[in-house]
């Protein structure tokens, strides 16, 4: 954020806002009508399982073509969502979407969908993840949530209570970005995660970086000890697969396997 300086007519100094916050103003506005509008749509990433070759399951991600803009990128319009009460709705939007494109895939395909923590203590995403199941037919165990742990009020009681009962429904709970946020040890405390996916900051340097080798290592075992599976995101080169294959990781995700954007239906 910045704010433009015009000089004032006594000499004094007026703030202006900046572009930025009148384009940010925009964005609030016109998200609230970017449904509707038919501006939102989901793409899918494929993730790999590479030493069998086998493709396990896709990633829905949800995308925002603005009519003025282009394509905005959720790092900017998913906390705006988040912010003026719209990610429920967004949320939900994607759930459907996922559930009704995997009933398209091969049976052990899965499909995987992000859930702000937001969704959690709303406390409608259990229904919504049933009318979703139902309305599509998906089985239970071919879905998978990603719970970031990069943002507070996962660990809130009402949260864990949710993260249970979508459990105990055959749906599969998974904690993304890895290694990123505060409270990642007292989760994995807390809750018995089925995967743990690992933020591609570690990953970018593999297989040369001797930190991150040593991080995503020793993630990658605790994670077994603690019956969850791995994935590693943001994977683009050969050298990286490789090295965290040798480091036991069960599952891969990244441009090496296959872009989101690239497609926007699979198979
Ligand atoms: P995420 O869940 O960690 O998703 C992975 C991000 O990494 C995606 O960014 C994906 O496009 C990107 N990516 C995949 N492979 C590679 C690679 O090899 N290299 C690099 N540099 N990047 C790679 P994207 O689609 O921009 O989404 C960013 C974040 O926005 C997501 O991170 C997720 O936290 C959030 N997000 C996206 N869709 C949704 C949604 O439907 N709901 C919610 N709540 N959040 C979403
Ligand atoms: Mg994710
Ligand atoms: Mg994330
Ligand atoms: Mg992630």
């Amino acid at each position: 954020m910045y704010s433009v300086k015009r000089g004032g007519r006594h000499g004094h100094q007026a703030y202006e806002p900046g572009l930025e916050i009148i384009a940010n103003r925009q964005l609030h506005a016109d998200l609230r009508h970017a449904l509707e509008r038919h501006q939102l749509h989901v793409v899918y990433q494929p993730q790999w399982n590479p030493p069998d070759g086998e493709l396990t399951g896709y990633e829905a991600l949800l995308r925002w073509e603005h009519p003025l803009y282009g394509p905005v990128p959720p790092a900017v319009f998913i906390p705006i969502a988040e912010q003026s009460g719209l990610i429920g709705i967004f949320g939900e939007f994607v759930l459907r979407a996922a559930c009704t494109t995997a009933m398209q895939w091969p049976p052990g395909v899965r499909t995987t969908v992000n859930v702000s923590p937001l969704q959690l203590v709303e406390n409608k995403l259990l229904a919504e993840v049933c009318a979703a199941l139902t309305a599509s037919g998906l089985p239970a165990g071919r879905l998978e949530l990603e719970i970031t742990e990069s943002k507070p009020a996962v660990d809130s009681e009402g949260a864990l209570i949710t993260l249970h009962q979508l459990k105990k429904l055959g749906v599969r709970i998974a904690l993304d970005d890895f290694g990123t946020g505060t409270a990642s040890l007292d989760m994995m405390h807390r809750f018995s995660f089925d995967r743990m996916k690992i933020d591609s900051r570690f990953v970018a340097g593999l297989p040369e970086d001797t930190r991150g080798h040593a991080i995503v290592g020793s993630l990658i075992s605790l994670a077994h000890k603690l019956g969850a599976q791995v994935t590693a995101e943001g994977v683009e080169r050969m050298e990286q697969a490789f090295s965290l294959m040798e480091l036991g990781c069960d599952e891969m995700q990244g441009y090496l396997f296959g872009h989101p954007d690239a497609q926007t239906s699979v198979l």
